[in-house]
């Protein structure tokens, strides 16, 4: 019997696990773990968590996360919380023996003055964007963590690393969340006040997005099939976009284009972090002879902010 335990179970990628996949064998079971059950800051509560529910597989999701302006204002927590959880989280799957863990990275915590394409190789070779060090700092040592259990002990743990990840049931406060999800609920508002629809900085810093369901296959492929170093999961097709234009794709879902403006008083951030997918697109052509269809991001924000409009109540924020 093959018991897998998301940790983060109750956020935008652990949702859409759940969404995704249930489990029809009989042979294998999930187990969605959120912060309210066992406090993963904690390593006695870490080590309970890990005697209820003896999992031989971890997908490690659980994270102190935000966008550009929670990194900035946040830096304590942000190092201190990734550190304990992320410290806890591995060291319990050595200690428990999981055959294998795959852990989150991200692709904001790459160094800052690189090349581009940015591919998993270059993780450690300079300091990340000073907006959001400590996050970085954090996830680089988990990154680390996994590699020393692998050298020493032949520990299955590895990492993969997400370019910005966007969903339903994303977390959609107005200072502290992502970029999409911050603009979808600020355009929400906006139009329900008759307000502009203001979008921080120039919109001019390029990214690369990927839909939660869409990386919550690829985590649970990468849990089946993946063992070596750290893996970038981005989106095909080079599609990176600029913020401006997500926001225009935003502005359009709400039907309040002419509203919107950019406020340049605000940091853009880091320009860019082009990731390279190759290592990913390469494994899954030869292994399974599949070119994985990315959902567009034109057809995943309007569904995004159709289930946002429809979810508000309910919805984080
Ligand atoms: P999210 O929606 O913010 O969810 C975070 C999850 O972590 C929630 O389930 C939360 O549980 C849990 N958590 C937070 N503090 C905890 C604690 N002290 N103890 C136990 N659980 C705790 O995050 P996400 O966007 O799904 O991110 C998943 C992973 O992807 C993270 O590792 C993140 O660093 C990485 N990532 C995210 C992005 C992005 O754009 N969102 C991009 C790249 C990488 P409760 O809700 O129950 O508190
Ligand atoms: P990052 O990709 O790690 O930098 O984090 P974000 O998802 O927060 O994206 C930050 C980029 O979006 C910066 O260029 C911001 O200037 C821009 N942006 C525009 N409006 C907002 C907003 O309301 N919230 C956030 N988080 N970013 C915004």
């Amino acid at each position: 019997m093959k018991t897998i335990l998301i940790t983060g179970g109750s956020g935008l990628v652990g949702s859409a696990i759940q969404r995704k996949f249930v489990p029809e064998d009989g042979e294998s079971e999930l187990v969605f773990v959120k912060s309210s059950e066992f406090d993963l800051t904690s390593l006695e509560r870490t080590r309970e968590m890990f005697v209820t529910y003896k999992p031989t597989h971890v997908i490690h999701l659980a994270a102190c996360v935000g966008g550009l302006y929670k990194n900035m204002n946040q830096k304590v927590d942000m190092l201190e919380k990734n550190l304990l959880m992320n410290f806890n989280v591995v060291k319990c799957c050595h200690d428990f023996g999981v055959q294998k863990l795959v852990a989150c990275l991200s692709t904001c915590i790459f160094p800052d003055k690189t090349t581009y394409p940015i591919n998993e190789d270059m993780l450690h070779d300079g300091p990340p964007h000073t907006s959001n060090d400590a996050y970085a700092y954090a996830k680089r040592m988990l990154e680390i963590h996994c590699q020393a259990y692998r050298e020493n002990y032949g520990d299955k743990f590895v990492c993969v690393i997400p370019t910005n990840i966007y969903g339903p049931n994303d977390n959609f406060n107005l200072e502290d969340a992502h970029v999409l999800p911050a603009l979808i609920h600020k355009c929400y508002l906006a139009k329900k006040e008759n307000k502009d629809f203001i979008v921080r900085g120039t919109g001019t810093p390029l990214r690369q997005f990927i839909h939660s369901e869409d990386l919550a296959e690829l985590m649970m492929w990468a849990l089946e099939n993946y063992d070596g170093k750290s893996l970038i999961l981005s989106v095909s097709e080079s599609a990176e976009v600029s913020i401006g234009y997500v926001a225009k794709l935003i502005a359009k879902a709400f039907d309040y284009e002419e509203r919107m403006f950019f406020d340049e008083s605000f940091s853009d951030g880091q320009y860019k972090k082009t990731a390279d997918n190759t290592r990913l697109t390469d494994l899954l052509l030869k292994n399974h002879s599949t070119v994985f269809d990315f959902i567009k991001i034109e057809e995943g924000i309007t569904e995004t902010v159709k289930w946002f409009i429809e979810n508000y109540e309910n919805a984080r924020k």
